[in-house]
């Protein structure tokens, strides 16, 4: 089924009597757009008006004290839920029913709701949009055009950070050790996984950046036959958040995969099928990834692999450690704003998804604001 079928038919069970369930189910769009108001006023009223980025810190933490499904429940917007299920939930933002209500709040800004709406009444504004060269692309345009005030150093693995009285960063590149003199550094790796290698780390930072939590999003691109229903993208919402042992296996269960992407489908559309599709698979654990996870994720895929397909061929997978955040404590303590606190300490900015949100235009935003001073 489309996905905003979809959306308008569990609205019609939510709003709308049996009787008058022969309606056009676009009727819904009606209380969606309403509701969706109604979210933006709540959203004003919990924060202010600011730009999109990071909220300010709530005066009143007990109109957000609780779960994302808590809060639309609390505040009569449940019939958002299943429109949240997809831009927030199927993106690995954790699941509705457990991730702090502030995740929902932040990722969906009034200017996010406002341009979906804008969208579905047909101003001609992209709701998502892909690069048609791949995300690489981006980058490699970027150093092309940069190189000659910009040194870039690839392929080199930093190995220590010394950050006072001045910058020095140990790395190794092509089997040698370096080391490179610097003003200011500018932290952009995960802190919750790498921050032992600064090795003047302050109990202070220690405190925060341990901390933090995160989720694991695995992705497989694998080889699969065309199928009679190929689409662009394919979801299975109720086998997220839902993991399964392995047959044979033992141990914890491990993620199902709950959706996947036709490539050819998505950047080349116009191009006729061969027969054989090259997907990416999706699989999403709500907690961090464990070693021992890669092998029964990879089992679990290939056992459930149900969507119409008799065999796949798997050529490359990748568990990420995703969506780095603080849980529902560490944000009522303020974790997230003390961050700023941090920035231009010790020669030191903090940039980059793990102090930010996992999005790329989020996380550029953070150095862009004034929420990164020494930049
Ligand atoms: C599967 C998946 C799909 C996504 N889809 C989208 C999407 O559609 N749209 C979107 O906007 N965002 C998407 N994201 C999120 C986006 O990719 C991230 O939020 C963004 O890349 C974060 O940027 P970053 O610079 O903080 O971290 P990263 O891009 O993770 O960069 C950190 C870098 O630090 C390097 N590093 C770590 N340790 C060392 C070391 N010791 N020495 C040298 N280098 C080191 C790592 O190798 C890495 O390259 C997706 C993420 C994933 C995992």
């Amino acid at each position: 089924m489309d996905y905003q079928d979809r959306v308008l038919e569990e609205v019609e069970m939510k709003t709308t009597w049996k009787c008058c369930r022969c309606l056009p189910d676009s009727l819904q769009n009606v209380p969606i757009f309403s509701a969706l108001i109604k979210y933006n006023q709540l959203h004003e009223s919990i924060f202010g008006k600011f730009p999109y980025g990071l909220p300010p810190k709530p005066k009143d933490w007990s109109k957000i004290d609780m779960t994302a499904t808590e809060f639309l429940k609390k505040n009569g917007l449940e019939i958002l839920e299943p429109v949240f299920l997809y831009t927030q939930q199927v993106q690995g933002y954790g699941l509705l029913d457990q991730i702090p209500a502030f995740y929902l709040l932040w990722w969906h800004h009034p200017d996010v709701i406002n341009g979906t709406v804008r969208g579905f009444l047909g101003s001609g504004e992209y709701l998502v949009s892909v690069l048609k060269n791949g995300y690489q692309s981006l980058w490699k345009k970027m150093v092309e055009r940069h190189s000659t005030e910009v040194n870039y150093i690839t392929g080199a693995k930093v190995t220590g950070v010394k950050r006072t009285p001045t910058v020095e960063v140990k790395y190794m590149h092509a089997g040698v050790e370096k080391t490179l003199e610097a003003d200011i550094f500018i932290s952009a790796i995960d802190l919750r996984r790498f921050r032992n290698l600064i090795t003047d780390l302050d109990p202070e930072e220690e405190q925060l950046f341990g901390r933090l939590t995160s989720s694991s999003l695995t992705t497989t691109l694998y080889k699969g036959k065309t199928t009679e229903h190929e689409h662009t993208v394919e979801w299975w919402f109720s086998r997220m958040g839902n993991p399964v042992s392995p047959p044979g296996s033992t141990g914890k269960p491990v993620a199902q995969f709950y959706g996947h992407r036709n490539s050819r489908m998505v950047a080349r559309p116009s191009m006729p099928s061969n027969g054989v599709e090259l997907r990416v698979a999706y699989q999403y654990m709500d907690r961090p990834i464990e070693s021992g996870d890669a092998s029964k994720l990879l089992t679990t895929l290939e056992n459930l692999t149900t969507a119409g397909e008799e065999k796949v061929d798997v050529l490359l997978q990748k568990p990420w450690d995703y969506f780095s955040r603080f849980d529902a404590q560490g944000l009522r303590e303020g974790l997230l704003w003390k961050i700023l606190d941090l920035q231009g300490q010790r020669n030191t900015g903090f940039i980059g998804s793990s102090v930010c949100f996992e999005h790329s235009f989020v996380a550029l935003s953070l150095p862009r604001s004034a929420q990164c001073p020494c930049l």
